[in-house]
């Protein structure tokens, strides 16, 4: 059982979006408008699936969830 949190679902099996809670597609982080208007760099990055595609994700939802919210073409990844 776990609580809620802002982690891209909403409770019941459906995928959305962590940044703008529209419905994602299974395996993608975001909804498509907000993917693109993350920058190609972290883009390049959050697609690797080696051994830090967990902290990358973290790392975006982080800075998805924060008060001081920051834009999405502000946000960075570990590369
Ligand atoms: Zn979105």
């Amino acid at each position: 059982m776990s609580s809620p949190r802002h982690d891209g679902s909403d409770g019941s099996g459906n995928l959305t979006c962590p940044s703008c809670d529209k419905p994602r597609t299974a395996g993608q982080y975001l909804c498509p408008a907000c993917w693109f208007a993350l920058t190609a760099e972290t883009r390049a990055s959050l697609n690797k699936r080696d051994g830090l595609a967990l902290t990358r994700l973290r790392e975006l939802v982080d800075q998805l969830g924060r008060s001081d919210w920051v834009p999405l073409d502000r946000i960075e990844v570990t590369p």
